[in-house]
Parts: structure tokens; sequence; C-alpha cells
């Protein structure tokens, strides 16, 4: 019998290149300039510093720039150097960097927010920079002007954002969890529907306009898989880490979404199988396997005289389930869970060995990561966060040697 390889082996790991010290507070974003072997990070300590690689292998600052707020957000437009700086005061600094990256000349501050800038977009098509703020606004406005198109207030903060360049749609995930998909107008913008599936902050969004799906990552320790193009609202979830994601890519090419958390958990999904959707929780007043009643069921109780038990749910049927017979545990990959869940007698019993071959890999950044950027053209991976460390990775090993050949006209 041929056993069926579902994951790529362990031994596979991404490889530590390089690391940039020098912060003086978290490195809120770092990336990489294609082309180049240099990379562009923001601090908290109010620095926007170019990093270029010198001879001796090590990276080395060519611009360092300090403004008069900390920086929280970036969009770095490589083709035309053109850089995009969202401040803690809610101001958006534009520079433009020298063909030599030695030098970057300011161009203007676009008033975009009353309060910390969480992420920004720079359409080109447009000339619109799109961004989103802790003074739960999504705004959008015009680079030639500098006038502000439009804005949008949400009722929490708005985190993170993702923009589909040809049918101008934006998606913004805040701090209630909830993900919104909006249709930007020249002034004005609609609501074309609202994703809620997460438990907490949304932490970052990716989304891939080619299969047009969207993945997000909260602070529920979870991603979920939002299938737009599908237009059937099927979702997949995926919990494999063990704090806060912040931050996604998916590979088009290979079909694999990289996902990073703050404690620096690296794990690597195959989205190249055929997933399932994790079923919807039942209510139920008495577990829906012995009938014995909720805590709740009074009159059930009364009527029985047992005494109520806490309802559980099982993670792969959704019943809702008594303790006493919901008392195993198992990974289930192909419904997202990675990690051990509860799951039914019932079910126990229909999960077979090769249902619990893991469908993803897992890596240690060894950092705490707040912020994540992949050149797809050379594999090459940047992590940064809270531990003031910018971190340089080859990830060839685990996202397929195809790469090469797949996007060397880019
Ligand atoms: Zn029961
Ligand atoms: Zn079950």
């Amino acid at each position: 019998m041929a056993a069926e390889i579902h994951s790529r082996p362990q031994s596979s790991r991404p490889i530590l290149l390089n690391k940039i010290e020098g912060h003086q507070d978290t490195v809120n974003a770092a990336v990489i300039i294609l082309r180049e072997d240099g990379v562009v990070t923001i601090s908290e300590d109010r620095t926007i510093r170019v990093w270029l690689k010198r001879d001796s292998g090590q990276y080395w600052p060519s611009i360092f720039h300090t403004v008069s707020a900390p920086c929280s957000a970036i969009s770095y437009n490589s083709d035309s150097k053109r850089i995009f700086i969202g401040q803690d005061n809610g101001a958006i600094v534009e520079f433009l960097v020298a063909e030599d990256f030695n030098k970057m000349t300011y161009v203007k501050t676009y008033p975009a927010h009353q309060n910390r800038v969480s992420a920004i977009v720079f359409s080109p098509e447009t000339e619109w920079i799109i961004s989103t703020g802790h003074d739960k606004y999504l705004s959008w406005i015009c680079t030639r002007s500098g006038c502000l198109q439009g804005r949008h207030c949400f009722s929490a903060w708005a985190s993170c954002l993702q923009y589909d360049v040809e049918t101008q749609h934006a998606f913004v995930g805040d701090y209630s969890g909830q993900i919104t998909l909006l249709k930007l107008e020249q002034n004005t913008c609609s609501i074309i529907s609202t994703l809620k599936g997460h438990e907490g902050s949304i932490g970052a969004l990716w989304w891939d306009p080619i299969h047009r799906l969207l993945f997000s990552g909260a602070s529920d320790h979870s991603v979920i898989m939002w299938d737009i193009g599908g237009r059937k609202g099927r979702t997949l979830l995926l919990q494999g880490h063990h704090d806060k994601v912040q931050a996604l890519y998916y590979v088009q090419l290979t079909r694999q979404l990289i996902s990073c958390a703050a404690d620096g958990g690296i794990v690597v999904w195959n989205m190249d199988v055929q997933r399932e959707e994790a079923p919807q929780w039942q209510e139920s007043d008495s577990c829906q396997n012995c009938n014995q009643p909720f805590f709740w069921n009074l009159k059930q109780m009364w009527d029985t005289k047992s005494l109520g038990l806490r309802q559980h749910h099982c993670r792969k049927c959704g019943k809702a389930i008594c303790g006493k017979c919901s008392c195993k545990r198992s990974t289930y990959p192909i419904m997202g869970f990675e990690f051990q869940v509860r799951v039914c007698d019932d079910c126990f019993t229909t999960i077979k060995d090769e249902d619990r071959t893991s469908l993803a890999t897992f890596h240690e950044g060894k950092h705490s990561i707040a912020h994540m950027h992949l050149d797809i053209t050379r594999g090459l991976m940047v992590t940064c966060g809270s531990d003031r460390i910018v971190k340089i990775w080859d990830m060839t090993p685990v996202i397929g040697c195809s790469l090469a050949t797949g996007f060397s006209s880019h």
C-alpha cells in the first residue's frame, strides 16, 4: 500500500540568512526591496531605515531618517520607489527613495487619521493611498491633490487592510474581530458584506485576487480562509498557532499559506488539498448523545431527577455533547485542527490514523513576529517585531523549488 504523503518533510525549514539589529524600539514593519539586497524598516523609535547588504554579507543602513512620531505602517512601491509611512499621530508621510538607495526626499504629508495609522495600501492606478487607523476610520486620499476622497467609520479600531485594485474593493479587519468588505468609489463607499468568525481582533489579512480568497488571522490564534470567489460563504478554519496571528502570505503557485504569530511560530499550510469546513455548533438542552440535560434545562432535570451537565461541542460534527460522551481528543487536520480537540465518541471511532496526518509544517522564528514580508521571486522572507530584531529568511526549502522557474519573468 502506497502511503500518501501530505506534508513536506519536517527537515525542510526556513533558513535564517541575516539578522538586523540596532533599533531602539519595536520594529513595526520590514519590507524587502525587490531586485535589490535591501530592506526598509520602520519602528516605534521614530526611524525609517533602508538597509543594504554589503560585501561583508551584513546589512548596513544606507538611509537613517527620523520623523516626529512613531512609525506604525508602511507601503513601499518598488517600481516608483515611493514610500508611504503611517505614523502614530495619524499622519501619512510620503518620501521618494533615490535610485542608489542612499537618500530619500520628503514629498508630502497627508492628514489621513486622528490616531495611529494601522495599515496603508498605495494604489498607483488610482493614485490613492488607502489607510486604516485607530480613529476607527478607513480613509482614501488622492496623492495628486493631497485631498481626502472619502472615509468610513467602523465601530472599533480598524487594524488591517487589503485592497483589490481591479474592482476597488477594500477588506478591513477591526478590533471587534469583524471583517468588512467595502466597495470604494470616488467620494463614497458602500458596504458589501461583513465577515464574522473570529473571536478576537483581526491581526492580519491577505487577499489573493487570482483565486479570490481572503485569509484572516486574529488574536484568537486562528486563521480563517474565506472563499469570496465561491460566493457560497465557504470558510475554512485553520488552528495551529499558540498566540496572536499577526502576519499572512499566500503563495499562489504552490497554494501554501504562511502565517506568523506573536510567539514566533511560523506555520506553512498546505492549501492544495481538499479541506473540510468545520461544522456550526448545534444548540441543545440536553446531550445529543446520552440525552442527559444540560444545567440550564431545569425542567428536564426536575422530571428525570438528574443533575445538569456542562455543555461541550464536538469539533468534528458540531453536536452539543456532555463531557462524558466527549472525553476523547484528536487532531483533525482536514478541518484545520492541527492540535488535539474535543470530539464525541462516535466521531472518534470514525477518525482513521491517516486522517491525523498533518497538513501543515511548523517552524520557530525564535522572535516575536509583528510583521512579515515575502519576496516570492527569491523566496526571501523578512520578519520583525517587539524584540527590535529583523530576521531575513530563505524560505525556498519550505515553499517549494518551483519558484525560480514560475516567477522568473517578474
Ligand atoms: Zn452525554
Ligand atoms: Zn462528533
